[in-house]
Order: structure tokens, then sequence, then C-alpha cells
């Protein structure tokens, strides 16, 4: 694992049902966007402050790979990716909608403080054994969203090799691999935590 964090990576709409339910077309391309290394913070537990007075704030579970080394061309996932963990890409989702409609950047609906929290490493099982294993998010323990990378619309390796073509990607960078359904608003108090299977990754309670 990289200590590291460099540039932080997103897939938007990668799910196809997840398109849907927001009301967009499916891309041709993967649609990609940055955040901030600041957005990056670790889900041990401890409360995260989520911006106030902006509108609704959004959860996004996702599965976030980290580059172990430099890509070049021809890299398979398995010989970039060592570690993977699960992560939230929070939306202000009414910042978004007006973000949309005037064509402007989404660094404000996307890349706020915290925004981007990460759960502990685990070992990447290897491209084919990922879609083995479903992840989970829940809030007050109840389940909201479950995907699988067999659902995604670009594969990993379709995306390292865009982001590695058109942007460059290296040790350290972080890939947020975009967001099954089921994303919904957090409040104050809220409890979100992130499965692996049956293993909880990690946690947080929104302040
Ligand atoms: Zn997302």
């Amino acid at each position: 694992m990289s200590a590291l964090v460099n540039n932080v990576f997103c897939v938007g709409r990668n799910y196809r049902l997840h398109a849907a339910e927001l009301g967009n077309a499916v891309p041709e391309e993967p649609l990609i966007f940055l955040k901030p290394s600041h957005a990056v913070v670790p889900l041990d537990g401890s409360r995260l402050a989520m911006p106030k007075g902006r509108g609704t704030v959004h959860f996004e579970g996702e599965i976030v790979i980290q580059a172990s080394r430099d890509y070049t061309p021809g890299m398979t996932v398995d010989e970039l990716v060592e570690v993977m963990a699960l992560g939230f890409d929070f939306t202000l989702r009414d910042v978004q909608s007006v973000i949309k409609e005037k064509g402007h950047p989404w660094t404000a609906a996307k890349g706020f403080k915290n925004s981007a929290p990460l759960t502990a490493y685990i070992t990447f099982p290897g491209n084919d054994q990922l879609s083995q294993t479903d992840f989970t998010v829940l809030k007050n323990g109840k389940e909201k969203q479950r995907g699988n990378a067999g659902d995604m619309i670009f594969s990993l390796q379709h995306i390292i090799d865009y982001i590695g073509h058109h942007y460059g990607l290296g040790n350290g960078d972080l890939i947020f691999t975009g967001t099954p359904a089921g994303v919904g608003p957090v409040d104050r108090g809220d409890v979100l935590e992130l499965f692996w299977g049956k293993e909880c990754l990690g946690r947080c309670q929104i302040e």
C-alpha cells in the first residue's frame, strides 16, 4: 500500500441503474472528474463534517483502487493495483443540479473537504476475482446500496487505460470507480458503513 495519496480520479455514471435514477444517459466513454486530495479522510469511525447550508448531501458508495506504480501502456489492472478500499463520493446534489444546468465545473458539488472518505485498504483480489464479492452501503444499519464490479459499464481495465492515456496515472493515485443505484441523502447523526462482503471496512457518523 502507498500511504501517499496523489491524484484522486472519479468515474461518473459507471452503473446503468444509477445513471437512470438521476435521469442521466449512459456515457459512451468514461466520464472522469477529479477531487482535491484534501477531500480524502479516513473512515475510521470518527465524525465527519459535511457542508452546511448548501442543500442536500448524497452518499455514493464506491470501490476505490490505488495505483501502486506508474501506469505504462499495455499494463494490466493486476500489474498496476495491489490494494483497494471502499469510499464515499459525497455529493452536494442540489449544487450539482445547478452546476449541470449552467455547464459549470463539478468541483463545488464534488470536491469539498471530507468529500472522499476512504476505508482501510485491503489486498486487491485480482480483476477476475473482484466480482465474486458485493459491496454494500448501510445507513443507520439498513442496506441502501449494493454494488458489484461485474455491473460496471466500463471495466477497470478500460478505466485505467483511459485515465493513463488522457491524464497520466501514477503511483499513489486513487480511482473512485462509480456508484451503483440507491444513492440518497445524509443527515446529521446518520451512521454510514461500508461492507466488502460480510466485512465492515469503515464507518463514520455525519456531523
Ligand atoms: Zn460517484
